[in-house]
């Protein structure tokens, strides 16, 4: 910490993110990247687009939110994109939760909540999971402070239905619920229709995942015009250029090529379900997955073993060092072939 750092950042703890290495090759299965290539058309469009990298990007992304309002039935003024639903998060909690409202999610859940929380002082108030992990739609009603869900969740991979999260729109009327769905293209249920009858829900989604463009950047928020105006508000006021030119191509681009990411959902939800059979018969207790990735804990191993055993292997999975999950380690759904090399090298292990 520098002696010019302000006062008010001298307590902040920043987020970790999941470990990129760029020395030794792995079998990278700890930051829930897809495992297939963007669409043939997106990496075509991108070439062509980049012709144009002199000129700024459209700050109000027309064509992008266009697209995403045609397929998610809204209309352009519904939408808000960001650099990544990180970015999109960031803007939600200082626009909704900052000078002194207050933000509440689980205590096991997405671990850049806490952090948005310290940036902008915002009041926390954790809702505790149930022994099983699943979250009791009741411990967040009538809160009287911004609610933040993923749903699926992470790293559990469990989900609430629709209507579980309607009830809690419901109950919470003076209170903006915000849903991150970064997994919900892997069998979740999405509450972005739930928009269109509940002012005070913003869904938030990314294109990191199911579309195979961690790398680009490119998340999206989708809610009643005045939350996504106040949004705009945000961006406007920090970096009006916050989506670069080759993502929205990218993002526009990977729209137009639905089909293409369906089959690797497909493909990705049938290699989890495998791969957590497997799991299960080699003693593993296995959450129920909705997402990209499995969690996983064997009776008596210690989780910080595995993952140390596995990357000393090649093989990188996610540990994370927090009470109540310290034994389990967090395994993102690759290829076949991947996820078989990662079965082996844990059978060795064991
Ligand atoms: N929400 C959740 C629950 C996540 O796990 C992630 C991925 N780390 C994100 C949001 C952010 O994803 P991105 O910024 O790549 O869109």
């Amino acid at each position: 910490m520098s002696r010019f750092l302000s006062g008010a950042l001298r307590q902040q703890v920043p987020y970790v993110p999941g470990e990129q290495p760029h020395q030794r090759r792995y079998i990278k299965l700890n930051t829930n990247e897809s495992p297939y290539p963007p669409a043939p058309g997106v990496l075509r469009a991108v070439g062509v687009e980049a012709a144009d990298l002199r000129l700024y990007p459209d700050p109000e992304a027309r064509e992008l939110k266009a697209a995403l309002a045609a397929r998610h039935h809204v209309g352009p003024e519904n939408i808000f994109v960001g650099n990544g639903s990180d970015e999109v998060l960031n803007f939600a909690f200082l626009a909704f939760a900052s000078d002194g409202r207050g933000a509440a999610f689980a205590d096991i859940t997405y671990g850049f909540y806490p952090v948005f929380c310290g940036l902008y002082h915002i009041p926390t108030r954790i809702v505790p999971l149930r022994e099983n992990f699943t979250l009791d739609p009741e411990d967040c009603y009538g809160l009287g402070r911004t609610i933040v869900l993923a749903n699926p969740n992470a790293p559990t991979g469990l989900a609430l239905s629709r209507a579980q999260v309607e009830e809690i729109v419901k109950a919470n009327q003076d209170s903006v619920v915000i849903v991150d769905e970064a997994y919900v293209d892997f069998g979740g249920e999405s509450c972005v229709e739930l928009t269109r009858r509940h002012g005070n829900l913003l869904v938030v989604q990314t294109f990191s995942k199911s579309r195979s463009l961690a790398g680009a950047r490119l998340g999206f928020a989708v809610g009643n015009q005045e939350l996504i105006a106040d949004l705009e508000t945000i961006k406007f006021s920090t970096n009006p250029y916050n989506v670069n030119r080759l993502t929205l191509r990218a993002g526009a681009e990977a729209l137009a090529e639905q089909h293409y990411y369906d089959k690797c959902c497909q493909a990705i939800m049938e290699t989890r379900d495998r791969t957590a059979e497997q799991l299960r018969g080699m003693g593993f207790t296995v959450l129920p997955s909705r997402t990209n990735f499995l969690f996983v804990r064997r009776e008596g191993l210690d989780g910080a073993a595995i993952y140390r055993g596995l990357k000393d292997q090649g093989v990188l999975v996610r540990h994370f060092d927090q009470a109540r999950i310290q034994n389990f380690v967090r395994v993102t759904v690759g290829t076949p072939e991947q996820m078989n090399v990662f079965l082996e090298k844990l059978r060795e292990l064991l």
